[in-house]
This record gives structure tokens, C-alpha cells and sequence, in this order.
């Protein structure tokens, strides 16, 4: 099978250079993050040099706007090489990122996704509880309406960059009487990173401007068999915080299971609270299909000899190994 079949030119550059910087930066270090179990801040800075953490979001929104396939490649690259890198960016990306650019608000947008495109801050999302993996259906947080906020209560676990990182899409029941998947909301939480030294002294992954939701928490570290240099830990809410303009636009009513691009008519439902659902259906479905268009432009292949950035026109940020 040739690359050619399905690879352009620009699918070629944006390989060579993650697999280069792979090879060259992320394998020697690997081995010793992922001993200590420590998160990879030192390269987290040199990919959100790159451009990795936004590579198919809209350039308007600070990403590099690139195709699918595009981030494919990146996500496979630093996966052969080592898979807690690979999940940093796509956790960040797919889980963190994607509910923002594809079902937030224009205001929401603007506000939280260029800071995650850029990778200053990290971004996950928080789903799965004791009684809810793959059954979203299970879930127990709960979010009380208080007028102007929110008030969330309950915890979620297994959840990829809930120490690193601050800006998070976390689903809570907001109608108690709604039965399985019914009656679940999306929320846009915030908080500090756990690593507010480490943070500081790479100079990614805090954003003191960023208004933090109070009650929003990151408990211990997970001692893991694998994935051990990526953060995986409970988010807690106690009496969380979170502004109404923080919901993430229309309720989420029924959520089956995960979010996957690949599958948005049986994982998203969008609904706005009172009407009717068809409608907004087909606008979820018409969002997700424009997200996912090929929208890169073709640029020369040069042979790296050092990393070029990844964007959709080419920056000429490089690393020295
Ligand atoms: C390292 C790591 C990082 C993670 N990061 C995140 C994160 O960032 N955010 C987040 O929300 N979650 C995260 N998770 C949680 C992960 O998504 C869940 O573990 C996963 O969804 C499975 O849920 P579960 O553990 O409750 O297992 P269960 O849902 O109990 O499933 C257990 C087994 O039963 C099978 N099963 C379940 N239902 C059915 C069915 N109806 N029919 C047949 N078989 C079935 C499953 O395939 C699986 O083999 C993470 C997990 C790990 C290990």
C-alpha cells in the first residue's frame, strides 16, 4: 500500500516531523517519565510549540487547522514511540477540546479554545464515575440550578489530565426526575493545575487570567500499570461553582455512551432545554460534519532537518533536539 493513496504532500510533512521529533525528543525521555510516573511538562512545552495540541481546530481559534487525518498521523506518530504522550495529545484534543469547538457557545469558543489549541492549558473531560464507563446513563454528579450558577456535587474517576490540567467538559444530572440518559448536562469546569511549579517553569499549562470554578478538585494520582507518565485521577466536586454561562450550549439529554467524532448521531443529542430535538439534531450533525472537513491547504514538503511547527500555514518555530 502506498502513502500516496492517501497522504498528500502536507500529510507527509506533518509525519515526518512528529515522527522526527518523536525519535528525537519523546523516546530518550520516555523510559524515565514513565518510571517516575511523572507528567512530561519539559516536552509538553516543545509539542505546544509545535502546534500539536490544536491541529484540527479553526486557525480563527488559535488551532492549526488541519484535517483529521492530519491528527491521526500525529496521534500515531508519538504513539509508536511512546502511548502516554499520544494520549496526552489526543485526550487534550478529542476529549478536552472537541465538545468546546463542536457544541459550545460562540462566547464559549472564543474564551476556552484558543488557550487549549495552543496547549497553555490542558484540557480533559470528565464522564465516567464508579457507576458510569461505558454506560453514560449511570451517572450520579448532580448539578443543582441556582439562578445565575450551578452548584455541583458528586466525582468522577479515571479522568486523563484532572491534575495537569484546567479547563474541563464534565456531565452532570440536572433533572432528577429524567430517568438513565436522560436529563444530563454539559459543563465547561475550570480549576488550577496541580503543577503550578512545574507549570511556571516550562511556561504552559497555567492560565492565572482564567477564572477557576471554586469546589473543583483533583484528588490523588492513579498508581498505573501503564499510561504511567499520563495523569489520570478522581475530579471531584464539592459545592462546585460553575456559572450558567459555563453550560456547555443546550442540555445533553441523552448521553449513551462516549463522545466519538466517529459516531455523533448515537453519542451526541443536543438539545435546547425546551424544544423540540429534531432540529437541533441535525444542526449537532451539520456542526460535527463541517468540523471534520478536509480544510488544510497543501504546502512543499521541505526534508526536516529540524522540526517546522505543525499549522495549516506554516509557522517556522524549530526545535534542537
Ligand atoms: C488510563 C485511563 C484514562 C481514562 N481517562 C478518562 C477520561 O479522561 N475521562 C473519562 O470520563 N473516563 C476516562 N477513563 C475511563 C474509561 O473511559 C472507562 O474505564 C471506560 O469507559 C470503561 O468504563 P468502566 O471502567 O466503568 O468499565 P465498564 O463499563 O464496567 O465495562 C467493563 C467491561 O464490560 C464491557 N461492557 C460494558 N457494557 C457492556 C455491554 N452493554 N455489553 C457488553 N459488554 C459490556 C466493557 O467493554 C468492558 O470490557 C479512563 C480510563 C483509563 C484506564
Amino acid at each position: 500500500m502506498h502513502d500516496s493513496l492517501y497522504f498528500t504532500d502536507h500529510h507527509l510533512q506533518v509525519r515526518d516531523m512528529v515522527r522526527d521529533f518523536a525519535q528525537q525528543v519523546v523516546k530518550p525521555s520516555a523510559p524515565r517519565y514513565d518510571h517516575d510516573s511523572a507528567f512530561p511538562w519539559d516536552n509538553v512545552r516543545r509539542m505546544a510549540d509545535l502546534g500539536l495540541f490544536g491541529i484540527p481546530w479553526p486557525e480563527e481559534l488559535g488551532g492549526s487547522g488541519m484535517d483529521y487525518l492530519s491528527y491521526i498521523l500525529v496521534i500515531h506518530e508519538l504513539a509508536k514511540v511512546d502511548a502516554s504522550h499520544a494520549i496526552t495529545v489526543s485526550a487534550h484534543t478529542t476529549l478536552g477540546t472537541s465538545p468546546i469547538v463542536d457544541f459550545g457557545t460562540d462566547e464559549q469558543k472564543k474564551r476556552f479554545v484558543p488557550l487549549l489549541a495552543a496547549g497553555k492549558v490542558l484540557g480533559g473531560f470528565g464522564l465516567t464515575e464508579p457507576g458510569a464507563g461505558s454506560d453514560a446513563g449511570g451517572t450520579q454528579t448532580f448539578a443543582v440550578d441556582k439562578g445565575d450558577h450551578f452548584v455541583l456535587n458528586g466525582s468522577k474517576i479515571f479522568i486523563t489530565h484532572a491534575g495537569v490540567g484546567e479547563i474541563f467538559v464534565v456531565a452532570a444530572r440536572t433533572d432528577p426526575a429524567a430517568k438513565r440518559t436522560h436529563g444530563i448536562t454539559a459543563f465547561i469546569v475550570t480549576k488550577d493545575t496541580t503543577d503550578l511549579e512545574q507549570a511556571k517553569r516550562v511556561g504552559v499549562g497555567h492560565d492565572a487570567s482564567l477564572p477557576k470554578c471554586p469546589g473543583v478538585l483533583a484528588a490523588k494520582k492513579e498508581d498505573k500499570l501503564g499510561w504511567r507518565a499520563s495523569d489520570t485521577r478522581e475530579l471531584v466536586f464539592q459545592d462546585a461553582l460553575v456559572p450558567k454561562e459555563n453550560v456547555s450550549r443546550g442540555c445533553i439529554s441523552r448521553w449513551r455512551t462516549w463522545p466519538r467524532r466517529s459516531r455523533p448521531r448515537n453519542t451526541w443529542c443536543t438539545t435546547p432545554p425546551g424544544s423540540s430535538s429534531t432540529a437541533s439534531r441535525s444542526s449537532a450533525r451539520r456542526r460535527w460534519r463541517s468540523c471534520t472537513r478536509l480544510s488544510w491547504r497543501c504546502v512543499p514538503r521541505p526534508r526536516p532537518s529540524s522540526c517546522t511547527a505543525v499549522t495549516g500555514t506554516p509557522r517556522t518555530i524549530r526545535w534542537s533536539a
